[in-house]
């Protein structure tokens, strides 16, 4: 499998935000949105049970990238973590579906549409563990608050956070976020990591 990074730290943002987690990063990504740097990560190719000795504590996220793209090898990880006892997540870009067998052993899947993107959304909502998450900003894949009044009204109240896309801790749109998030009664997540300066 192709791992660009494994580490121990804690969780910044979404449903899952505070709690500790090892994050398991795939490589490659079918989206290119501007400011992201996942095409600059170096990979290497791990079994999967090394991948499972590596795990700290109970709850893994996997993430990327775009952990669907191979959902092969994907799909035997979390069957390892799900035997292990592991509180699996999962975050994606939602352009590739997770089959239900795989989706049942997973806690929380988070799903991050990318303006521009065929991102599925009727097909999510359905799925009781999966949460949306928002970002608002200014790159072309980011939300405006706009489209997301328009956009967030058909969903579940309750799996749905708006987040200020920041890579620096002043995070300009944050307060737009949050106002948007109280207008339209659902979630605000802030981003931990960034606000503090860790991973
Ligand atoms: S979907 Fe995520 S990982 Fe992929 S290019 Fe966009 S921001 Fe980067």
């Amino acid at each position: 499998m192709r791992i660009a990074e494994i580490f121990y730290s804690i969780q910044g943002e979404g449903p899952a935000m505070g709690r500790p987690a090892t994050f398991v990063r795939l490589a490659g990504c079918n989206l290119s949105c501007e400011g992201c740097d996942t095409y600059l990560k170096q990979w290497q190719e791990l079994s999967l049970p090394s991948v499972l000795e590596r795990i700290e504590g109970k709850r893994v996220v996997v993430t990327g990238g775009e952990p669907t793209l191979q959902i092969s090898e994907l799909s035997e990880l979390i069957a390892l973590f799900h035997e292990a006892g592991k509180e699996v997540h999962i975050e994606t870009n939602g352009t590739n579906p997770i089959p239900e067998a795989v989706l049942r052993k997973i806690h929380y899947a988070v799903v991050s549409p990318k303006r521009g993107s065929d991102f599925h959304l009727a097909y999510w909502s359905g799925k009781e563990n999966v949460h949306f998450k928002f970002v608002i900003g200014r790159s072309s894949w980011c939300w405006t608050s706009r489209l997301l009044e328009e956009q967030v009204p058909s969903l579940p109240k309750e799996r749905v956070w708006i987040m200020a896309f920041g890579a620096d801790p002043e995070m300009r749109e944050a307060r737009e976020a949050w106002d948007l998030a109280l207008r339209l009664g659902v979630n605000y997540s802030d981003r931990l990591h960034i606000r503090l300066r860790r991973r």
